[in-house]
């Protein structure tokens, strides 16, 4: 392994294309798995946020990046694919160091779609074009899809790689430049992401990195050099930042939390509906907002998918992320396993939940490790079927018709995505089209792939990242119109 050092260094800042020591306050960067520190990130000072817009600003005006042919900007886009894969052990290894995933998952999963964006979007830099319009007057007509000019970009702890990237990479591929803004507990792998793109050949300026909690994310979404925001994260911020950015016209991507069901039909192969029933809510320890958090099963065959779910959750590896076969890793954080605790303790204790697997704390662990846990009996109006957990925590409950099966599931606030399991290739069609969520599997749960859009329905937000829809989320269209005399 390489020696990821400069992203170790405390305080450090990333701006016009270089490091900074960052002067406002310090916070911990701790290693989830051993509660311990491994450095310090800087809070951005107003002033160092400031530096950093006007740094993307002058790179913007300036054409050094914006005004470069699809193509150019291409080269650069493989050239960092390729950096990235080059150092894909270290990107690995410092994401799970930062986030206590299993390192298996680090190095397929978060290196391997970071490089798939950044190659997909070299790409797609290509071929931004716009179309010629049949007008009905003598006259050329054309449309341009144009950068927005800086972007402000703002993620969360889960998947810092992944989520940094799918929105750096389209951003960058359309000409924009951004100020990135990474989650206060997850900033590591954003800071060596911005050298590594500078090592590619961007130009300084164009990727600039500040770190620090909601107040530096919220100085940029209202900063007047700002032009468009994308934000992933909770709803409840989601909302705080869709408001802000109205108030200045900012056009905003907001892709928020998710509570979403699978439904298991007494028709499915159980062996398979298991599998995708336990990994869809036990993947990235249950931090993963597309997880598969809310099981519905047929009644005929919930008694035993019930057993088969609670026993293979019982005997899912958890422990040290760095272990090559470990599942499940620690809770990112104190707050996130102290959400997590509460929750399960609100359902048994208060809404009348049935524990079937885990409900504890890993006691053997030092570091944040809460075991799978499976809620029974569990009622659609509970607060554990209603709110997002943000952890390894599956809700269960039974119904009898494919009409109630849907209603259930489109029965909470959110709608990112939903799954069902059926061997009924009709019924497939018809309730996937009923789910409300922008993401549905069938006979499977959580395959993601560059190509295919995905993003919420319902409060989950709005705008769509990944696919040709997450390019166009970063161009503007402008018409033209030429008369011919
Ligand atoms: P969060 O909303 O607490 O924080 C996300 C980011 O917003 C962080 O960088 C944070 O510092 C920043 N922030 C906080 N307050 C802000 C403000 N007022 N203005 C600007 N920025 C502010 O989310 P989290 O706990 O880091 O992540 C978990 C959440 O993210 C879950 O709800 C999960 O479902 C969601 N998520 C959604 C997707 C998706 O694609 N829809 C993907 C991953 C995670």
């Amino acid at each position: 392994m390489t020696t990821p050092t400069a992203p170790l260094a405390p305080g450090r800042l990333y701006i016009d294309g270089g490091w900074r020591s960052g002067e406002g306050l310090r916070r911990d960067v701790v290693n989830p798995a051993t509660g311990k520190a491994v450095t310090t990130a800087a809070d951005a000072t107003d002033a160092e946020v400031d530096a950093a817009v006007e740094a993307a600003r002058r790179a913007y005006d300036s054409g050094v990046w914006s005004g470069l042919s699809g193509r150019e900007r291409s080269r650069v886009l493989y050239r960092a694919a390729a950096l990235i894969q080059e150092h894909a052990e270290e990107l690995a290894q410092l994401e799970t160091l930062d986030t206590g995933k299993p390192i298996q998952f680090s190095r397929m999963i978060d290196v391997g779609n970071t490089v798939t964006h950044f190659e997909y979007y070299a790409g797609l830099a290509y071929s931004i074009d716009g179309a010629t319009r049949q007008t009905g007057l003598p006259a050329l007509a054309y449309t341009r899809h144009e950068p927005y000019g800086v972007v402000a970009a703002i993620t969360p702890f889960n998947f810092p790689l992944i989520l940094s990237t799918s929105k750096i990479a389209p951003a960058l591929a359309a000409g924009n430049t951004v100020v990135h803004k990474p989650a206060e507990d997850t900033p590591l792998t954003a800071l060596r992401l911005a050298e590594l793109l500078t090592e590619a050949g961007l130009p300084a300026g164009v990727l600039n990195v500040v770190t620090g909690g909601g107040a530096v994310g919220e100085r940029l979404v209202r900063h007047p050099g700002v032009d468009k925001v994308a934000f992933t994260g909770s709803t409840a911020v989601g909302r705080k930042i869709a408001a802000a950015a109205a108030e200045t016209l900012k056009p905003a991507t907001v892709e928020l939390g998710g509570k979403s069901a699978n439904l298991i039909f007494a028709d499915a192969d159980l062996d398979s509906a298991a599998h995708a029933a336990v990994s869809g809510f036990v993947f990235n320890t249950g931090q993963f907002c597309m997880g598969g958090t809310r099981l519905l099963v047929q009644r005929p065959v919930y008694d035993e998918m019930l057993a088969r779910v609670a026993g293979a959750a019982g005997g899912v590896p958890v422990g040290d992320p760095l272990a090559p076969h470990t599942v499940v890793g620690p809770m990112a954080g104190q707050r996130h396993l102290d959400k997590v605790k509460s929750y399960v303790q609100l359902g048994v204790t208060e809404e009348g939940a049935t524990l079937v697997a885990g409900g504890h704390r890993v006691e053997s662990l030092d570091g944040y490790f809460f075991a799978p846990t499976v809620l029974a009996d569990v009622r659609q109006d509970a607060r554990v079927v209603q709110e997002e957990i943000f952890g390894p925590v599956l809700t269960v409950q039974a119904f009898d018709t494919e009409e109630e099966a849907v209603a259930l599931a489109n029965g909470t606030a959110f709608g990112l995505a939903a799954g069902l399991q059926t061997s009924d290739l009709g019924r497939a069609h018809r309730v996937a089209g009923a789910l409300k969520a922008g993401m549905v599997w069938v006979n499977t749960w959580g395959m993601l792939d560059v190509t295919l859009p995905f993003g919420g329905y319902k409060q989950s937000g709005y705008g769509r990242e990944y696919g040709p829809e997450g390019l166009h989320e970063y161009t503007q269209t402008k018409s033209v119109y030429i008369p011919m005399s």
